[in-house]
């Protein structure tokens, strides 16, 4: 599941957008595994401006930056143990970051943060 991220993650950095963690469902029985894994473009949903602490208050929020992008990958795990893809929708409707800038998406510097560590250590 972990390698399918970070294909993903690394084809999205390629082309110009983030990945998040999407829709996770696990299996009802014990040890209760994850048995769907979907990943998202960071653009996905809206951000929640709704918050009752911000009632009546005049707050200077960062400008959303998401568009609703139904851009997403969902892997299921099959009855042979084994992660197939039941969805992949590459539509996205905004602009790609240029190459240059794109390891600036949150996935990606985690990403290469965890990749730094070990040879970091050496
Ligand atoms: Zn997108």
């Amino acid at each position: 599941m972990d390698d399918v991220y970070n294909y993903y993650n690394a084809y999205a950095e390629k082309r110009g957008y983030g990945v998040c963690r999407g829709v996770v469902k696990k299996s009802r029985t014990p040890p209760h595994p994850i048995i769907y894994q979907g990943y998202v473009c960071d653009k996905e949903g809206v951000k929640n401006t709704t918050d009752k602490r911000h009632k009546g208050l005049l707050i200077n929020c960062h400008p959303d930056s998401r568009v609703s992008c139904p851009a997403a990958i969902r892997i299921i795990l099959t009855s042979l143990k084994r992660w197939r893809v039941s969805r992949f929708f590459n539509g996205h409707p905004h602009k790609f970051t240029r190459p240059d800038k794109a390891h600036n998406h949150y996935s990606h510097r985690t990403h290469r943060s965890k990749l730094a560590g070990p040879l970091c250590a050496i």
